[in-house]
């Protein structure tokens, strides 16, 4: 795992949104972000663990933060034209936007894989991440040096069996990272990658894998150096990589170029 330890204004003045930042992972990059001293808005689909988060920062951390619940499996066209009004107005200067949120859905065979989990899994785990990224282009397109993070998985890069809808999601989420790369690359500020977390101990880890102990996986906490990496200025040359956490090496000499 990297080993960066910034200082307490490393993300000073920065605007970030995260999704599904009500628990796991993302709930821990709430929480680090805010004490490197960004201004948060936190996405999720549970107002009162939205609300334990903001809590939790506000006792901690100098920095603005807004909740936004969103449930992505409900959201229509409208929910997310409703966000990029908001996000005009309240947040005109994007400077990272993390993709966090995902469901695991069903784990079967394709052959027996429910109708109405792929539709939904789809709706949580891309859909979503369409549309809030058009939803936050233009303030994204503001900021100096922005950041969009598609957070991918493993299944997502080679297919494994049973992993179904989870699986199809995080493949199209990369192919919409390495779209987006391709487009945005030289005609703006936006640094696009996926990452693949590993396995770290949380709810998701935990419902995939029943009978593993828990204290096995990494927490996410540990994981933080590599996202605060990846959201400073460090990382600005990093573009267009399908980048795994365990193995991320920022001195490797093709981060600008599709792997
Ligand atoms: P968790 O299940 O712990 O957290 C998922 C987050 O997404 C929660 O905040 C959850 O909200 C939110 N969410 C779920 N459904 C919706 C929805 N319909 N609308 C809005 N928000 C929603 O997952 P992890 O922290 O483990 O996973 C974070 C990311 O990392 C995911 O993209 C996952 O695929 C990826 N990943 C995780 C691995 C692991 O081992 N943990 C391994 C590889 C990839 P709520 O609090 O309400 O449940």
């Amino acid at each position: 795992m990297l080993e960066f330890h910034p200082s307490s204004k490393h993300l000073a003045s920065k605007k970030i949104l995260i999704t599904g930042a009500s628990d796991g992972i993302g709930r821990a990059n709430a929480i680090c972000f805010a004490k490197h001293g960004a201004d948060l808005l936190l996405l999720g689909r549970n107002q009162e663990k939205l609300e334990q988060v903001f809590d939790e920062i506000e006792e901690e951390s100098s920095g603005k933060v807004t909740i936004h619940p969103m449930d992505f499996a409900t959201a229509g066209a409208e929910d997310y034209a409703r966000l990029a009004e908001s996000l005009n107005e309240h947040f005109p200067v994007i400077d990272g936007l993390v993709h966090n949120a995902a469901q695991l859905g069903t784990l079967c065979p394709i052959e027996y894989y429910p109708e109405s989990d792929w539709e939904n899994l789809i709706k949580v785990n891309l859909n979503s991440a369409f549309y809030l990224t058009k939803a936050a282009m233009p303030s994204l397109k503001r900021s100096k040096d922005a950041r969009l993070l598609l957070i991918s998985s493993s299944v997502g890069r080679k297919g494994r069996a049973y992993w179904g809808g989870y699986g199809v999601s995080k493949f199209a989420l990369e192919g919409l990272m390495q779209t987006l790369a391709d487009e945005l690359g030289s005609t703006s500020n936006i640094r696009v990658n996926s990452l693949n977390p590993g396995g770290t101990r949380t709810a998701m880890r935990q419902a995939a894998y029943p009978a593993e102990d828990p204290n096995s996986q990494p927490t996410p906490e540990s994981l933080m150096p590599i996202y605060l990496y990846l959201l400073g200025p460090e990382a600005a040359h990093i573009h267009g990589q399908a980048l795994d956490a365990r193995h991320f090496n920022p001195e490797a000499a093709n981060l600008t170029i599709y792997n």
